[in-house]
């Protein structure tokens, strides 16, 4: 049965659910047409009329290895046609999930000892918090377990993991709920710092906040903290100086576990491995998703650490088994993708392109845009950053009403053949290429989002 576009186009609008869109605009063809993507080669798509992007976002900060990477397609097709499924329950194992494991248990920071595997970093989330949850009941604790997010923290929209999300509007209307996680600060100095505060001094103020929270509800409840070492769908915001490093002492000093939530920041978008090096972070427990496959296969893990895993391990004999997994936990075709795409990362240094080009990137993004009247901040780290938009330089004001301009340059960018992407807390752009960019390609992806951004300014 062979479809013309706007069949496609038509039966898409009649049946498709899509996440975060304005679900009336859709309907009523004021969005325009659905994109229909067809092809992708490098750090480009095309849709159906040939029409090609540059994909400065890897989709959603996934598609680390960029598109059409035979080696990865390969490696899919070829577990796929000797066992394209078996669980991984009661100790069943594929060779692929085995290497993926060992892999990345030495790979990842801090002392791991193993990793449970779900579809998604929202999944992968929500494991984190049942992990805690049960560490604290076997350690005898049952009160200690409350989790601390931050305010612009993203940990995904699950029920869980979309509580933790620190940007209500995730939230306001789906009644999530709010009981046992709480929120504090955002480490971002250019809104959130005083006059005359040193970003030292800011981020010893939110860690103060974080330890006066602590307090206030009582250090025996709180059982963990979740963040991302950057800040991504919250405005791709790199940590203050020093943030870090006052946090983990508070956190230290009141016995709360750690979970770097690594999803944008695994596998090299900082320059680093992971963000928790780059940052000296040293977490408890890590969740991964987007770059572990480069999005070729819907996979994440909860990276487990010794000290949580040997508390569970230790307490098996009182409760039994561990019982939580999903039907596609450890899918032997998500574990060959993974295999497939962390030899692309390491063979071709990826983390080490994020690192030279991320930083030519920066200095191009500084260099054209940080000037402009309409631009507040420019900021990032690796190959990700952002541009953030006020109408007022001199007095930091926002625009009114706000999440204007930041959509009127992604879509004057789309239109001259970049996505670029309006990020939602903000009149900000935001940008996170393909690790394998290149520094023609910076060149091209800064100069259409700098016409972008004159034709709207
Ligand atoms: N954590 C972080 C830091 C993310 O950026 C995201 C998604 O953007 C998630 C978790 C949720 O991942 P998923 O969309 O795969 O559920």
């Amino acid at each position: 049965m062979t479809m013309n576009l706007n069949q496609i186009a038509e039966m898409d609008r009649n049946s498709v659910l899509h996440p975060f869109t304005q679900l009336k605009d859709f309907a009523s063809g004021k969005m325009g047409d659905p994109t229909i993507v067809e092809t992708g080669k490098g750090i480009r798509i095309q849709d159906a009329h040939g029409k090609e992007l540059i994909d400065g976002f890897a989709g959603l900060y996934c598609v680390n290895v960029g598109y059409g990477r035979t080696e990865v397609a390969e490696a899919i097709s070829r577990q796929a046609y000797r066992l394209a499924y078996y669980h991984s329950y009661a100790a069943h194992t594929t060779d692929e999930l085995a290497i993926l494991s060992d892999r990345l248990v030495k790979m990842a920071p801090g002392k791991m000892s193993k990793v449970f595997y779900g579809m998604s970093g929202s999944d992968a989330n929500e494991t984190q918090a049942k992990l805690v949850w049960y560490y604290s009941n076997l350690r005898g604790k049952p009160n200690k377990k409350k989790i601390i997010s931050r305010e612009r923290g993203y940990h995904g929209c699950s029920v869980v993991s979309g509580s933790m999300t620190g940007m209500s509007f995730y939230h306001d209307h789906m009644d999530l709920p709010r009981a046992g996680i709480l929120h504090t600060g955002a480490p971002h100095h250019y809104w959130g710092g005083e006059a005359g505060e040193t970003e030292q001094e800011f981020s010893k103020r939110r860690a103060d906040e974080l330890e006066a929270l602590i307090l206030r509800e009582d250090p025996d409840t709180i059982g963990a903290f979740i963040a991302e070492p950057v800040l991504g769908t919250g405005g791709i915001t790199p940590p203050p100086q020093g943030y870090w490093e006052e946090v983990q002492k508070v956190l230290g000093k009141y016995d709360i576990l750690l979970i770097a939530d690594e999803v944008i920041t695994g596998f090299g978008r900082t320059g680093s491995m992971f963000g928790s090096q780059h940052y000296g972070i040293e977490p408890d427990l890590i969740t991964v998703a987007k770059g572990l496959t480069s999005a070729y296969f819907p996979l994440s893990g909860a990276i487990v650490g010794e000290k949580v895993f040997m508390v569970l391990e230790d307490g098996a004999d009182r409760v039994g088994a561990f019982s939580h997994g999903y039907t596609y936990s450890g899918h032997p075709i998500g574990a060959a993708a993974a295999n497939a795409v962390l030899d692309i990362v390491e063979k071709e240094d990826l983390p080490g392109n994020a690192r030279t080009v991320g930083s030519y990137f920066q200095e191009q993004l500084k260099a054209k845009f940080a000037q402009l009247p309409i631009v507040g901040e420019v900021r990032g780290v690796g190959l990700m950053g952002a541009i953030e938009f006020v109408a007022d330089r001199e007095k930091k004001t926002r625009f009114k009403p706000n999440l204007t301009v930041g959509a009127r340059v992604s879509k004057a960018a789309r239109e001259r053949g970049l996505i670029a992407r309006a990020m939602p807390h903000g009149d900000i752009l935001g940008f996170a290429p393909p690790l394998v960019t290149t520094k023609a390609e910076v060149d091209e992806i800064v100069s259409i989002a700098e016409a972008a951004v004159r034709a709207v300014m």
